[in-house]
């Protein structure tokens, strides 16, 4: 599908006047879940016509995406689906390596009974989303699963951080992944779960370690990867 052709398809749904958070939130999802490629430009006309919105509104839409770093602001040429460089994608996972294991230390501490419901039924949500091969589903689901973890240990500024990172790990994975995968493993998230659930901080702290390296192992991120074939991601 061409990137034009996933532009208009946003537009079929959209015949009302929509808020700042209704915008922002169709355009970060078409991100996200890989409908848009990164290095895509963001007409301001163009999506303020697809939006039924003005330019003004538009502005203040790619305003926030770019604060949340998914979107790109190019002086003189307007904005851009952002395109982490290999570096910065090595950063991202450097800095998750670092958080992610605390995140785990907070929420094991802080377990309780909706916690644990919140978990099973995002694990479910997952199994789901494999077992009907819902693509756009997986990926989503697979961020929000760390986004999620960082929200349930409580700890505001860690959900905020993990939120920008999970973006930019989804951004990354569709520049650096082959066409076909998905971010994480079926079965890891679980596994990290069940150890959760189990009070067992330690071993949390390691599957996690394990499951970002299995993600960063299977992008292309040594200094010989060529650009990525955008093309194919849509095919
Ligand atoms: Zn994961």
């Amino acid at each position: 599908m061409s990137t034009k052709a996933s532009v208009r398809k946003t537009s079929a749904a959209n015949s009302r006047e929509h808020s700042v958070d209704e915008i922002a939130e169709k355009i970060s999802a078409a991100i996200l879940e890989h409908r848009l490629a990164p290095g895509t430009k963001l007409g301001e006309d163009r999506l303020a016509a697809i939006f039924a919105t003005s330019r003004a509104k538009v502005r203040e839409v790619l305003a926030r995406l770019a604060h949340e770093q998914i979107v790109e602001l190019v002086p003189q040429k307007g904005a851009f689906v952002a395109k982490p460089t290999i570096e910065q994608a090595q950063d991202v996972f450097e800095a998750r390596r670092l958080i992610e294991p605390g995140v785990l230390r907070r929420l094991v501490r802080t377990l309780d009974d909706v916690k644990r419901q919140r978990l099973r039924r995002h694990i479910d949500l997952e199994a789901e989303a494999r077992s009907r091969d819902d693509k756009r589903a997986i990926v989503r689901l697979s961020g929000e699963f760390h986004v999620l973890l960082a929200e349930l240990a409580g700890n505001s500024a860690l959900a905020r951080s993990m939120r920008e990172l999970s973006a930019l790990t989804c951004l990354i994975i569709s520049l650096y992944d082959a066409p076909t995968a998905t971010s994480c493993r079926a079965d890891e998230h679980e596994e990290i779960v069940a150890a959760v659930n189990r009070g067992d901080a330690q071993r949390a702290e390691k599957l996690m370690l394990h499951h970002l390296d299995h993600i960063e192992q299977s992008l292309k991120l040594d200094s010989s990867a060529e650009e990525a074939d955008l093309e194919s991601v849509f095919s």
